[in-house]
């Protein structure tokens, strides 16, 4: 497997002198073989992800189409999550209706069924999105690549899962960041307990998306990439 980081940073201006043999007589890829790959790799999200997160200040040079990518996948499923909430709202507030109709007092049957309705529209209202998140996509976006970049280390082994050679207590020897959130609702500029309330499950479904599209597409350019390596040292 080649590295990704490496194989991208030949791109950069600056290291274009890179592309020398690397010695040994391997076969060696040359920075146009690797802006070839990463034309091949198709256009979209995953590919600005990887883009954004392997290339040196890519960060910055593809925030506007990334930015463009994040909206067309956010939007569908902030509409989605709003729609279901409307029409949970309108089922409930339709049987409500049905049930005043009648002259007696609700059956049984009629209470669950406002009860289930009830639950419904709890559960839509919080699976939805807030109504502002278009807003504050665009730091959520940076975060999320800030995050790909760095990895979710533990601050206290910094990954190693061990502190002076015991165990470490804050990951449980996992290497991971155990509460990520207080740093992601930091980095995203909002208190807290707001990002626990309002923004912890978008963030979360952005990360993930964005993860998993950016991982599709270097597996794609790492796969462009070795059918090319060996036909050169051929
Ligand atoms: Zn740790």
């Amino acid at each position: 497997m080649v590295d990704l980081r490496e194989m991208l940073a030949r791109l950069n201006a600056q290291t274009v002198r890179f592309d020398v043999g690397q010695g040994g007589g391997a076969p060696s890829l040359t920075t146009s073989d690797v802006a070839a790959a990463l034309g091949m790799v198709p256009a979209g999200l995953g590919r600005e992800v990887m883009e954004a997160v392997y290339l040196p200040d890519g960060a910055i040079r593809h925030r506007g189409k990334l930015a463009e990518a994040v909206l067309a996948i956010v939007r569908p499923e902030f509409t989605r999550r709003a729609r279901a909430l409307a029409e949970a709202e309108d089922d409930l507030s339709f049987s409500k209706e049905m049930v005043g109709l009648s002259r007696r007092s609700p059956s049984d049957a009629q209470r669950r069924i406002l009860r289930d309705r009830e639950a419904a529209v709890a559960l839509a209202r919080e699976q939805a999105w807030p109504k502002n998140t278009y807003q504050h996509l665009s730091r959520m976006v940076a975060a999320v690549v800030l995050e790909l970049t760095s990895g979710n280390r533990c601050p206290a082994c910094l990954g190693a899962g061990i502190v002076n050679d015991m165990g470490c207590k804050d990951c449980r020897c996992t290497g991971i960041e155990p509460t990520p959130d207080r740093r992601r609702a930091l980095t995203i500029d909002c208190d807290p307990s707001d990002y626990a309330k309002r923004w912890k499950a978008v963030f979360e479904w952005l990360l993930a998306e964005m993860h998993q599209a950016g991982e599709i597409a270097a597996c794609q350019f790492a796969r462009v990439l070795s059918e090319h390596e060996p036909r050169r040292g051929a």
